[in-house]
């Protein structure tokens, strides 16, 4: 397999998880019944553009067929994120209502209808119709398509190349990097600025986030890797910020290679940073799995702990991470007895795999676990200040990653 941005043959493992199924192929009842398609769960990385990426496999539009799609409103957290991002950017960049912004998977519109409330011309661009029909419900406009360098061209044929192009959560998840990149700077107006947001590798190697990799989250990056991909495209960064969302993301901002704007000096500061940690080092990639394959068996002997112990342990929230998790650590429902979530589309469906039983957030109450554990750790605080209950029979909230640790 060759690097998905620079073509070098991939010589280096980074992380090996065996195999797996899509993470969002929840499963009806009768689905469990029948044979459950899984697929390898591997990254590789290159040594000349350090670009973590997913290992090719044959079938992969196999992962893509689900009739399954995850709603960003349901997050109150995410909500509210997405609003201070807006209302910040609107001030930075003086968008008016002469102003025009796209949005890059837009979603279900949790993002632009702060534009569109504000009043400032905006765009979304979304391929998945139940999404793209919520955001229209609630006024905001969709073009349902891939964005790539094909989009972006007809964009800009047609006038409408962007003050503001944002991409949040979703650059990780392109198949073609470079493709998107290039669609970027074609859709981009001279002087307009591109805002990303994506999960920091280096995060996820110091905070053993092994469970933040799933198939369709192809890109593991680091600045390192996006300046370069930029650059190739005709693009540099000038800003950066770093955030609290997904365990430690990056925002970098980006312009025209011929933009005035000149670097931020939290640019060469990230560079180095990163340099520092070993990004550029073999070695630090090649011991992760060991550091993955200990808080795994961590999470195991504990939980096998309180099975012996006669203590019940339930968890929260079915998505990805916890897909991830659980296949790897091989869990069955003998170890955790259910999962529960707030989106209704997954209740009373069938974790992926594992085949844990997924109840609305109630089942809590009712079968008053000792244990909950928290799957999407990087919200946390939201559950446990949502589900403060289970304190009152005796209840404890833990998390598997970066290490099991008991929430106070
Ligand atoms: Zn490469």
């Amino acid at each position: 397999m060759k690097c998905r941005h620079c073509q070098t043959e991939l010589q280096q493992v980074f992380l090996d998880l065996g195999h797996a199924p899509p993470s969002n192929a929840y499963l009806s009842e009768p689905a469990l019944r029948a044979p459950e398609v899984t697929f390898p769960l591997k990254l590789r990385v290159c040594d000349v553009c350090w670009l973590v990426q997913t290992e090719d496999y044959t079938e992969a539009d196999a992962l893509f067929s689900g009739d399954y799609a995850y709603f960003s409103s349901t997050s109150q957290g995410w909500l509210a994120h997405a609003k201070a991002y807006c209302e910040k950017i609107t001030k930075l960049l003086q968008l008016s209502r002469d102003s025009f912004v796209i949005e890059v998977a837009s979603n279900d519109g949790y993002l632009l209808k702060n534009f569109v409330a504000a009043g400032i011309p905006c765009l979304g661009i979304e391929p998945t119709d139940s999404t793209a029909d919520a955001a229209e419900s609630i006024g905001v406009p969709v073009l349902r398509e891939f964005f790539g360098e094909a989009t972006a061209t007809k964009l800009a044929a047609s006038g409408r190349r962007a003050d503001l192009i944002c991409g949040n959560n979703v650059y990780a998840h392109v198949p073609d990097i470079n493709d998107f990149t290039t669609g970027l700077r074609i859709a981009l107006k001279p002087g307009g600025t591109v805002n990303l947001e994506f999960p920091h590798l280096k995060n996820l190697i110091e905070q053993n986030q092994f469970d933040t990799v799933y198939h369709e989250h192809f890109s593991y990056l680091s600045l390192i890797t996006v300046s370069r991909i930029f650059e190739q495209a005709g693009l540099r960064i000038f800003d950066l910020e770093q955030l609290p969302t997904h365990g430690g993301s990056l925002r970098i901002y980006g312009c025209h290679q011929d933009d005035a704007r000149p670097a931020t000096a939290a640019v060469a500061a990230m560079i180095a940073e990163e340099k520092a940690f070993g990004l550029q080092d073999i070695a630090v990639y090649q011991a992760f799995q060991a550091r993955a394959d200990k808080v795994k068996n961590d999470f195991l002997a504990f939980l096998i702990e309180q099975k012996r112990a006669g203590k019940s342990v339930a968890a929260y929230g079915a998505a990805a991470k916890g897909n991830t998790l659980m296949n790897y650590a091989g869990l069955k429902h003998d170890l955790i007895s259910f999962v529960c979530d707030a989106a209704p589309s997954k209740q009373n469906k069938f974790m992926p795999g594992s085949h844990m039983p997924i109840h609305h957030p109630s089942e809590l109450a009712r079968q008053k676990p000792d244990w909950v554990v928290i799957l999407p750790w990087n919200i946390a605080a939201e559950v446990m200040q949502q589900h403060q209950q289970i304190r009152s029979w005796g209840g404890q909230f833990v998390i598997a990653v970066p290490e099991v640790k008991v929430l106070a």
